[in-house]
């Protein structure tokens, strides 16, 4: 029996939460997988891309400005529709993509080729390759691709195994809240404190728009070495996105972590890190939380995060301490990883959005651009048959929180 789009969606998800690899940094693999594929069919572009619920994201994408887009133009999200590849030789030939802005505006996408990741039975995205000509692809063509795509598969499989970043040797994302996971379960079993702490480098993209992103990488890995320098050997730290690491401090309580993460701070400040263009430094923001009884691992890290993002909203290079006054998203909402759909204009406009949390009265909505979403509008998450009627309550970056009315 064919399955319900909804359906599918609801499954891409969970099989996406599974893996957890949305927003996590690149990876030689699977540059690698992107770099060949440009070689052997000789293409300025090609990406191994993710469908989310509201954006299309690449784990690696070579020949491309962003690392992300909008879902519903991407030709990836028409690609995880079909069984086969999707070969498109000249994209003004297809109906679909008649006003499609990828055609018609950059990236000037001419010729497409996607062949599906597929796993768990589900279509988690493609390994594709573009050009801004059109072009023939031979069904060889297309078993090699599909053959390539196989291998993204086995490597998205196995890094599930891997355990430590390659670049830097902190622990993987997946590790780390493995460990977070131990540590909370320990601290709370015996009654012990244990701190988690969030850093995030401060106006990084400046270092790798200024000197290159190799340099950007070796700041990365120096930075690891000091913060290593400082922290104990049975702290743990993790690098959970590009340029943000986790830290967990047990038996330590908020008040003497954040005496650590001083100290951490000030070796990080304290850097002359010598490149090819002289000695760089740089400085970093941190969040810090502590473990309180009942509270899940995950819900400490939301802490933390949010002190870090007050860290940085009061002029970084600066820790600051989570406290109970400030979370903004309210304690009741349910994680959780939905599409769903914003619509206004009455019903004649609308976004795609991921819902991350949910509660009776309010959910936190992720969006790939603020502009244009009103103060108020419906939000419809197809596969629960759920819509609302919503009021903005905040908004940062690519992050909405709503309250139902
Ligand atoms: P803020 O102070 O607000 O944190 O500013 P920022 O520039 O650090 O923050 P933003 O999140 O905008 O930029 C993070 C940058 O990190 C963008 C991305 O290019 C870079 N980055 C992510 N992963 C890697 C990596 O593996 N290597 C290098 N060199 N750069 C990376
Ligand atoms: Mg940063
Ligand atoms: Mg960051």
């Amino acid at each position: 029996m064919p399955m319900s789009v909804h359906d599918d969606d609801a499954r891409r998800l969970e099989a996406l939460a599974e893996l957890d690899i949305l927003d996590t940094p690149s990876e030689v693999a699977f540059d690698r997988l992107t770099g060949l594929c440009r070689k052997i069919f000789g293409v300025p572009m090609s990406t191994l891309t993710l469908i989310d619920g509201h954006r299309q994201w690449f784990k690696s994408a070579v020949g491309m400005a962003d690392r992300e887009g909008e879902r519903r133009p991407a030709l990836c999200n028409y690609a995880i529709r079909e069984l086969e590849p999707l070969i498109i030789p000249d994209t003004h030939r297809d109906e679909r993509l008649a006003d499609n802005v990828l055609v018609h505006g950059r990236p000037f996408i001419r010729f497409y080729a996607g062949a599906q990741l597929r796993i768990s039975g589900v279509n988690i995205g493609t390994l594709c390759v573009m050009d801004t000509t059109p072009r023939e692809f031979s069904a060889h063509d297309v078993d090699v691709l599909k053959d390539l795509a196989a291998i993204a598969v086995d490597e998205l499989m196995l890094r599930n195994l891997s355990m430590r970043d390659g670049l830097t040797g902190a622990l993987s994302r997946r590790a780390f809240r493995n460990e977070g996971e131990r540590l909370r379960a320990l601290a709370e079993r015996h009654g012990q404190k244990l701190t988690c702490a969030l850093i995030d480098i401060d106006h990084f993209k400046l270092v790798n728009d200024s000197y290159g992103h190799a340099v950007g990488d070796l700041v990365l890995s120096r930075v690891v070495e000091a913060c290593r320098a400082v922290l104990r050997a049975s702290d743990a730290i993790g690098r959970l996105g590009g340029e943000e690491f986790g830290v967990l401090l047990p038996h330590t309580g908020l008040r003497d972590g954040l005496a650590v993460l001083e100290k951490v701070r000030m070796a990080i400040a304290g850097l002359a890190i010598e490149s090819p263009c002289g000695p760089i430094r740089v400085t970093a923001s941190f969040g810090a939380a502590d473990l309180a009884r009942g509270l899940r691992f995950e819900a400490l890290l939301e802490r933390a995060d949010l002190a870090m993002y007050s860290a940085k909203d009061s002029g970084r290079n600066r820790g600051v301490a989570w406290v109970e006054a400030a979370p903004s998203i309210a304690p009741s909402l349910r994680r959780v990883f939905k599409a769903g759909q914003i619509a206004f204009n009455a019903g004649r406009s609308s976004f795609d959005c991921t819902v991350r949390a949910l509660s009776e009265t309010a959910a936190s909505l992720d969006v790939i651009s603020m502009a244009d979403v009103p103060e108020h509008f419906k939000l419809a998450i197809a596969s629960d048959g759920f819509s609302r009627a919503c009021r903005m309550t905040s908004r940062s970056d690519k992050r909405i929180e709503v309250a139902f009315v």
